[in-house]
């Protein structure tokens, strides 16, 4: 059972201006399809064979973990975003932001500030760890399941996701991720 590249959940031009068809060009057509082709290559004749991503994912480690999970990663990130989303967390996250943070803007300075500061490629989560929402930063592909917490809502902050649309400018870059965050889907995953 080959694992297949997601189609993403809306048109490559739907999250301009603050991410382009070109960005995504990349970033979806070349990083995220190689991660899916990468895994695809390094699993026959392993115990991985017919083996669910998530499964694949907790029981593997090495260059084989990095593709499994950066497989996943990418796709939990699209769903992340929608065009015409965005603005302050609403439903049942707005609640839990909220009891923890005191506000959604005291959230925001928060995540943003952790996202801009996560040293090299990596990930910034929003996470559910033990009932608790808290800011998560990984490295590289590492994920949150894989310290048991529930990946809640995340911001790829590998050169790759911005270079083409902010140079290095990853601040301008998360400031933008903030008009196309998917609030039913972050509801979703609680
Ligand atoms: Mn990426």
């Amino acid at each position: 059972m080959a694992h297949e590249l997601p189609k993403l959940p809306w048109a490559d031009t739907a999250l301009e201006p603050h991410i382009s068809a070109e960005t995504l060009s990349f970033h979806y057509g070349k990083h995220h399809n190689a991660y899916v082709t990468k895994l695809n290559a390094a699993i026959p004749g392993t115990e991985f064979e017919s083996m669910s991503l998530e499964d694949t994912i907790m029981k593997s480690e090495g260059g084989l973990f990095n593709n499994a999970a950066q497989v996943w990663n990418h796709t939990f990130y699209w769903n992340c975003l929608a065009p015409k989303a965005g603005g302050a967390a609403t439903g049942a996250i707005a609640d839990k932001i909220n009891a923890k943070w005191g506000s959604f803007d005291k959230f925001k300075d928060d995540f943003s500030n952790a996202a801009a500061t996560n040293f090299g490629s990596g990930w910034t989560w929003l996470v559910e760890n033990k009932g608790e929402v808290e800011i998560f930063n990984t490295s590289n592909a590492d994920i949150p399941m894989k310290h048991g917490m529930k990946a809640l809502m995340t911001i790829d902050v590998w050169e790759h996701a911005y270079y083409v649309d902010y140079r290095n400018a990853r601040p301008k870059y998360i400031e933008g991720f903030w008009n196309l965050v998917n609030w039913d889907f972050v509801n979703s995953n609680l």
